[in-house]
């Protein structure tokens, strides 16, 4: 049998894969298929969202490109994020003394704790875990606590992730960020997804003073380099020292199988057609 991603009309990832699970949960269509290269992989509403062997590259990128430019993060916030994979890597960090994840649909992380065990580990046992189940754009607007770090693990701008992509949502999450505060997104395919990229550039461009991207190629995301897009009140990426970054990076001794501080900066270099999509 194979699953083929739904995401575009006319292009689809296949994988030659064995339907482990599936569960129609309130809000999507959740499914797990096994595939002997990539192991287990999640797929809501026949997007893929995450398998075991490629997994690193993404929840590695979209943490540590965020919280090791944050002088000190102490509170981190993941809106979506049910398969566990961001949590872990924050949780690495031993400066957060408290990470909260607000994930809409419950069964994402029970699910995923069930047989994904080798993404989430233990992170949602962590004392310094807590765990809203809930919508995260409604979160972050009623939230009265501020954050120094947020990030958005959502999946594309489909069903109830659709409102984490708003100006309103943004201003929201700028308004619950520290003074040195930083968000950090998966903002999708730069070949496929163009057209979404560059409108949510102008759309953080709108609320913060600094914002850049990085990229990386997951091979279970189709469409060549992946975008994260990063969105600060203060810091810049001109201002991102690369010697202090790496010794920043061995004294947290923080054992990681894609980042590095040289791959830090590098992922910020942006191939032309890259820079035309952003302007
Ligand atoms: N790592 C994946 C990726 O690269 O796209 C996505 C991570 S995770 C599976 C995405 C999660 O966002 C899903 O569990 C989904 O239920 C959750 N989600 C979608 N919309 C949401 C919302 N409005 N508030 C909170 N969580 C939401």
């Amino acid at each position: 049998m194979w699953y083929f991603e739904s995401l575009y009309p006319d292009i689809k990832l296949g994988l030659k894969a064995k339907l482990f699970y599936r569960k129609k949960t309130l809000y999507q269509d959740l499914r797990i298929y096994r595939n002997p290269r990539f192991g287990r992989a999640l797929v809501l509403d026949g997007a893929l969202q995450t398998t075991e062997r490629d997994e690193f590259i993404y929840h590695e990128m979209l943490v540590h490109a965020a919280l090791f430019i944050h002088p000190a993060p102490r509170k981190v916030l993941i809106i979506g994020g049910g398969d566990g994979g961001a949590l872990r890597e924050v949780l690495k960090h031993k400066t957060v003394v408290k990470v909260t994840l607000v994930e809409i649909d419950k069964d994402v992380i029970e699910i995923s704790q069930k047989f994904l065990k080798s993404i989430c580990k233990n992170s949602f046992q962590d004392k310094r875990t807590n765990l809203v189940i809930g919508d995260g754009a409604k979160f972050v607007r009623a939230s009265k606590e501020k954050f120094d770090v947020v990030i958005i693990d959502s999946p594309d701008p489909l069903g109830p992730a659709r409102v984490l992509f708003t100006e309103k949502f943004y201003k929201n999450v700028f308004c619950l960020l520290n003074k040195e505060g930083v968000l950090i997104r998966q903002t999708g395919s730069t070949i496929l997804q163009a057209a979404e990229l560059r409108q949510n550039y102008k759309t953080l461009n709108k609320v913060f003073p600094f914002v850049w991207l990085h990229l990386a190629a997951i091979p279970t995301y189709i469409g060549g380099f992946f975008s994260f897009s990063v969105a600060s009140k203060r810091i810049s990426l001109k201002k991102i020292n690369h010697q202090k970054l790496s010794k920043k990076v061995r004294s947290l001794g923080i054992k990681t199988k894609y980042y590095s501080a040289s791959l830090h900066l590098a992922s910020a270099t942006l191939p032309e057609y890259v820079r035309k999509i952003v302007g």
